[in-house]
């Protein structure tokens, strides 16, 4: 989508601290960190807006965001222990309509999460 950030961001047109890539898959620093490691990974392809638009055909696409979160967690070296977000809608203050999830690490993180 065109006037879609994290598009832009896949696209190349927008520049992003990237720190990993699989096929489906793009990771990069979050310009606004929480926390000593936040990164975000979207899809390049924008399949959803939020979570909530998902359908079972993600299946595979919702594998390989896990599987490289996995991968750049570990990457980052922690080891003791990382956070997945997503953020659906504005009573979670979701900021751009482009599926994708926050990986949070590098200090104790503090649950419930407030
Ligand atoms: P959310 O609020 O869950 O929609 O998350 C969007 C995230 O994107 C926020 O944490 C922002 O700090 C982050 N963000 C916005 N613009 C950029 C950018 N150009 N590069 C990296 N992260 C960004």
């Amino acid at each position: 989508m065109a006037d879609c950030l994290f598009c832009r961001i896949a696209a190349g047109s927008i520049p992003c601290d990237k720190v990993a890539e699989s096929e489906q898959v793009l990771a990069f620093r979050d310009i606004n960190p929480q926390a000593p490691t936040h990164v975000l990974l979207i899809p390049k392809r924008h399949v959803a807006d939020s979570a909530s638009g998902l359908e079972p055909g993600h299946a595979g696409l919702i594998a390989e965001l896990f599987g490289l979160a996995a991968r750049v967690a570990a990457q980052e070296g922690l080891g003791g222990g990382w956070r997945l977000v997503t953020n659906v809608g504005p009573d979670a203050g979701q900021s751009v309509p482009h599926l994708h999830l926050h990986l949070l690490g590098g200090r104790a993180l503090g649950w419930p999460p407030g």
